[in-house]
């Protein structure tokens, strides 16, 4: 089944067709209005931004634990402190991820229900 551009509100369940790409929110989700009920709902990011998040996540990470052992201290609490906008470049993207995985499952099993009732 192509589930492209096809968004289920989570309201009424009504399936909304969009011919054109939805707006993002400041995390990247994708914002969908439905037309019946008006309830205006996220979506799960799209693939560029999921892949655009791990590199973020990653080059931080390395960072971080590139500094770590360049010390030879191996004081995490330091490296964090030595990297303040990549502690929270990644916390951000961890929530934004865990949020994407939440919507998806959701997504999932509000199909699985609508089927059954089918
Ligand atoms: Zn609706």
């Amino acid at each position: 089944m192509k589930t492209k551009n096809r968004y289920s509100c989570p309201e009424c369940k009504t399936v909304v067709v969009l011919s054109y790409k939805p707006e993002k929110n400041f995390m990247g989700f994708q914002k969908i209005s439905c037309p019946i009920c008006e309830n205006l709902f996220l979506y799960p990011l799209t693939l560029g931004y999921v892949i655009f998040y791990w590199m973020l996540v990653s080059i931080n990470i390395i960072s971080i634990i590139y500094t770590l052992f360049k010390g030879r201290t191996y004081d995490l609490i330091k490296s964090l402190a030595n990297h303040p906008l990549g502690v929270v470049i990644i916390i951000y993207i961890v929530i934004s991820l865990y949020r994407n995985q939440k919507l998806k499952r959701k997504i999932i099993e509000d199909m699985n229900i609508n089927s059954t009732h089918i």
